[in-house]
């Protein structure tokens, strides 16, 4: 069913391209009214490059033609795209994927266009990347049968947005890709660029001093655990039900028992869920522990409200610092 369905759709970039090549030698910048066009695969690219294109000073609007692939509370891991997402890639100028397991759809999409007037960016090549993890108490998802030979690839964590140092680097790369492909405003994205690498500095500052401050560092989650270069980057030992990209959200009754005896052991006063998801298991484990049941925001898409309200990265991660705070004190 997938393949079919891959196969359809590399039919229709193949003739988009085809019938597109003609007249577009280069359609950097001009492809848009003279705007740069900017594809993010999902929210926390298409926030970074808000934050380079705008910033405070004008609309982002003003500079790019910017569109996310994800719609607004969808699922990340499980998205496919449409025809419509195909042509919306392959008029893009600079195109931003994540470059882990839930985008093996996109190398396809890629090889079927012609990609060489594309600035093409994977946020997995921007920062070190590290393996998933199975701690103590995860459940390990079963291998599909098909993935047999994506088994290495799909070791490495892809949420590295979820560091804001991280996120340092994927700005710096989003600000490179837009000084180029529009030269005329390069000082312009530089400054803005610098302007919102002073806020995540500032960000993973207070992450720092939280966690310096803290009484504990173990954080505890009754769900899928994607914050592993979080949790690296401030020295926090984890808990949770599954690595981050399980497909897996029915725990087993040993998974929620492991849990509960950890935060009954350690009087660990928050269990955590993420956004988006079945917050059930993370309710039970609080009912039966008594600890409070709160969000960390992983990013990885937002809610419709939120997305209409212009909700931002900073703005997550400043509810995650608060979250933090009590979880660990
Ligand atoms: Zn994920």
């Amino acid at each position: 069913m997938k393949r079919v369905f891959l196969l359809t759709i590399s039919v229709i970039a193949t003739l988009f391209f085809v019938s597109g090549c003609t007249q577009k030698k280069n359609n950097r910048v001009q492809s848009g009214n003279g705007k740069i066009t900017i594809t993010a695969t999902i929210f926390p690219q298409y926030d970074f490059v808000r934050a380079v294109a705008g910033g405070s000073r004008q609309p982002f609007a003003d500079k790019v033609n910017l569109s996310m692939l994800l719609p607004p509370a969808s699922e990340s891991h499980s998205f496919e795209p449409t025809p419509k997402d195909i042509i919306t890639i392959q008029k893009s100028d600079i195109f931003i994927y994540v470059g882990g397991e839930s985008d093996e759809w996109v190398n396809r999409i890629l090889e079927s266009m012609d990609t060489r007037n594309m600035t093409i960016i994977a946020l997995m090549d921007t920062v070190d990347v590290v393996e998933e993890e199975i701690v103590e108490g995860m459940e390990e998802e079963a291998v599909a049968e098909d993935s047999a030979n994506t088994e290495e690839e799909a070791a490495y964590d892809e949420h590295v947005w979820t560091s804001p140092q991280n996120a340092v680097r994927i700005v710096r790369s989003i600000a490179d890709a837009l000084c180029s492909a529009d030269n005329a405003n390069a000082d312009f994205y530089r400054q803005n660029a610098d302007d919102y690498i002073a806020q995540l500095d500032e960000l993973d500052a207070e992450f720092q001093a939280v966690v310096n401050n803290a009484k504990r560092k173990t954080i505890v989650f009754g769900d899928r655990f994607p914050f592993r270069y979080f949790a690296d980057r401030y020295g926090l030992s984890y808990f949770a039900a599954f690595p981050g990209c399980s497909t897996e959200t029915e725990p087993s009754a040993g998974t929620v028992a492991f849990l509960i005896d950890k935060i009954k052991a350690e009087k660990i006063p928050v269990v955590f869920y993420i956004e988006l998801g079945n917050e059930r298991m993370a309710g039970t484990i609080a009912e039966e522990t008594g600890a409070e049941k709160l969000l960390l925001h992983a990013c990885h898409n937002i809610s419709k409200k939120d997305f209409e309200n212009g909700a931002t990265y900073i703005d997550l991660m400043r509810q995650n610092v608060e979250n933090l705070r009590r979880a660990l004190q």
